[in-house]
This record gives structure tokens, sequence and C-alpha cells, in this order.
């Protein structure tokens, strides 16, 4: 089972460059430094399925050149993972199809709240359209891929990451708690969030990310979810151990 994998975005929530900042960083001329929300487009078997829909989704859709959606995965309910998702309506008019969104009960309540205009009783012309499908820690499909949920922590917010094939991705987290480490186990790929070198209170350091990495030992990991305070891409990844590397935006993967 080949997929392919797209990183449509590898930056924290406030993206890379950050507004105003006068950092190098967000002044680098390097391509690989400039990162929009992060999110992720898997090709497989036909199908493309989306993890996480933040305010950059119109622009990624467009760069990508993507032509349809089979689902929408959400991770969390914070805005840099969501807010796009009122653009879902170009794929609703062009495929007329309402486009599936997979979350557990808790996202799914916050989107009714956030989007309360397109799940209200009287249907406004023009609306997204889209279909909120409850999951829970139980493996689901999404026309026959599986999809297996894993449970980390966001400090305290329940998060979940998602393993497909053998391809597992693991946003917004710092801790994965014991019980779900077999879920990922024999992955080829992992892609996990390292926001900074320093501790934060709801992402893993990039040291901690690679702590879990050894600690899992998929053949190959990607670091995800970057701030500009992580430093120059082309520094960064030059000092990472084989086998792991930081994502930038339009990276591509395939997984056979
Ligand atoms: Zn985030
Ligand atoms: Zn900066
Ligand atoms: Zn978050």
């Amino acid at each position: 089972m080949t997929s392919k994998i797209t990183f449509l975005g590898t930056g924290t929530s406030l993206g890379v460059p950050m507004i105003a900042c006068q950092c190098p960083i967000c002044h680098s001329s390097d391509k690989k430094d400039k990162r929009l929300r992060s999110s992720v487009l898997i090709e497989i078997e036909g199908r493309n399925i989306l993890i996480d829909a933040g305010p950059d989704f119109r622009w990624q859709m467009l760069r990508s050149k993507t032509l349809h959606l089979d689902g929408i995965l959400i991770t969390h309910e914070h805005k840099d993972h969501t807010a796009g998702l009122d653009d879902v309506r170009a794929f609703n008019w062009l495929n007329n199809t309402p486009c599936h969104v997979y979350a557990e009960e808790r996202v799914l309540k916050s989107l009714r709240q956030e989007f309360a205009y397109a799940f209200s009783e009287s249907k406004y012309p023009g609306l997204p359209e889209v279909i909120l499908n409850e999951i829970d820690d139980h493996p689901f499909a999404i026309e026959g891929i599986q999809i297996i949920p894993i449970r980390v922590m966001h400090h305290r917010l329940p998060v979940f990451g998602f393993r497909i094939g053998d391809f597992t991705y693991i946003t917004d987290a710092n801790y994965i708690p014991k019980e779900e480490y077999y879920k990922i186990y024999g992955s080829k790929v992992l892609v996990i969030n390292g926001l900074r070198p320093e501790p934060h209170i709801s992402h893993f350091s990039l040291p901690q990310a690679l702590e879990m990495i050894e600690v899992l030992k998929p053949e190959r990991a990607y670091i995800t979810h970057i701030s500009h305070q992580l430093g120059f891409h082309r520094t960064v990844n030059d000092s990472l151990p084989p086998g792991v590397e930081l994502a930038y935006d339009g990276l591509q993967i395939e997984i056979r």
C-alpha cells in the first residue's frame, strides 16, 4: 500500500515568519524557513485524506493543487488546526458533495460553536456543507482506509494523533502515554511536533521530540509545528541525528 505524504504546513500557530517579528529567522530568504500552519495531505489508494484545516487551508489546497478531499481529520479544536474549514465550500460546489470531518466529541462541539452559521437549522445558501463524524480512540475507516487514532496530551488537552498504514502523525503534544506506544511501533515514518530548543508547556521541545523518536524507533522521523525560535532550517536540520529531518512546507515523501 503506497502512500504519498505532502507537508502543506509545518509552522506553529503563529506561522513563520510571525507578524511583525524582526528576528533573523523571520527575515530568512530560505524558502524552507517559510512555514504555514501545520497540516498534511495523505494520498493513499486514490483517496485524499487531510489532517487539520487551519487558517492557511485555502492557500494550502491551491498550492498543492488538491482537487478533492475524501475526509478531514481534526486533531483538536485550536484555531491553527480548524480555522480554514469554511473554505471547504469550493470542494462542496465543484464536487457536488458535502465534506466529511472526523473528530472526537469535544472537538465536534467546538466546531458546531465556532461555525454555528454552518450548522443552523435554517440553511443560508452558500454555506459550507460539512458532515461531522464522531470518532473515539478506536480505529475507523474512510472509504476503506483504516485510521488509528492515538491519544496524546497537549498539556491538559487530550488530542489525537493518527496512524494511517505505516505513517504516524502527532502534532501538538508534549506527552504520549506509554499505553499508546504499541499503535506507533513499526511506523516507517513518524511525524512529531518539536516546537523550539527550550521546553514549552504544551509542545515537545526539539530535544524531547528526539527522545520520543529514540523510544518509538520509526525508520524515519520528521519534525513539524515549528516556531521561529527553533532557528534556521538548514542549521538545525544539519544538527539532527541520522534518519531525522525537519519537515518543511512542500516536502513530499512516499511510503511503500
Ligand atoms: Zn497547533
Ligand atoms: Zn521571528
Ligand atoms: Zn494546539
